[in-house]
């Protein structure tokens, strides 16, 4: 068993017994990991407060090479995350964060630039940053980062040039747009406007920052489009996509 020093994102924790926990973490040397946090229950926890969503700490991970689960053993607070006291929205964008890398990400797979990622998007949501601009954004490169970037130049299916219409199809199967003649073999397909496709190009671009805001006629279809193509991604409703922002705008915070 050896003995690793991370630092590490909470995605979740749940009670275990009367007095540990199971907590999930996204590390970045480590990929994501679930590990069992003895004591973390009791009033004199080692572990005080250094466990809670999408808290940042530094841990000490014993990680098992069986199947059975890692041990936490030290987690030492670095920082706290703060949305709860600012507004819903900036909670609910850091719980729907939380959610997507508990489904889109695999046990012990070291994915750094999702972790650089994510401590971006959490430092935005709990600053100043436009939530709904910043979910789309982490969305789309998250997606690039694990292979899944929607499909937004040829033909998903054939490679063939797409026509420059108004409205392009684009099939949530094939997993991007498609052309006249393969969209009649599609399951389902969505219309999309250029603009939008537009957006979604840029939003995955390697290396982009996140945007300061995204356009107030794009954001409705981008969003839509965006969680329809999750959906298919990860083959259920994310619960907190109910939750995501209708409006680029975001309210300032006191
Ligand atoms: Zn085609």
């Amino acid at each position: 068993m050896a003995a690793e020093q991370t630092t590490a994102i909470v995605l979740r924790a749940i009670e275990f017994s009367e007095t540990s926990l199971i907590v999930t973490m996204l590390t970045r040397e480590l990929g994501r990991i679930s590990a069992i946090a003895k004591g973390a229950r009791r009033a004199k926890s080692p572990f005080e407060g250094s466990l809670d969503l999408l808290a940042v700490c530094r841990v000490v991970v014993l990680c098992k090479s069986s199947e059975s689960l890692d041990l936490l053993t030290e987690a030492k607070l670095h920082r706290r995350f703060r949305g709860a006291d600012r507004s819903l929205e900036r909670l609910y964008g850091g719980y729907y964060v939380a959610e997507m890398l508990r489904l889109l990400l695999d046990d012990h797979e070291p994915h750094p630039e999702v972790y650089d990622l994510t401590i971006g998007t959490l430092q935005r949501i709990d600053g100043d940053g436009n939530v709904a601009a910043t979910l789309a954004w982490f969305d789309l490169q998250l997606l690039r980062l694990l292979g899944h970037a929607p499909g937004t130049d040829r033909c998903t299916e054939c490679g063939s040039a797409c026509p420059s219409a108004a409205r392009v199809p684009f099939s949530l199967e094939a997993g991007g747009i498609v052309c006249n003649r393969c969209r009649t073999r599609q399951r389902s397909t969505l219309s999309i406007r250029q603009p939008v496709l537009g957006q979604i190009r840029q939003l995955q671009r390697p290396g982009l920052q996140a945007p300061l805001e995204i356009p107030r006629d794009l954001y409705g279809e981008l969003r839509l489009i965006l969680n329809r193509y999750i959906q298919t991604v990860v083959g259920s409703v994310p619960r907190m996509q109910a939750f995501l922002p209708m409006m680029t705008k975001t309210e300032p915070t006191a």
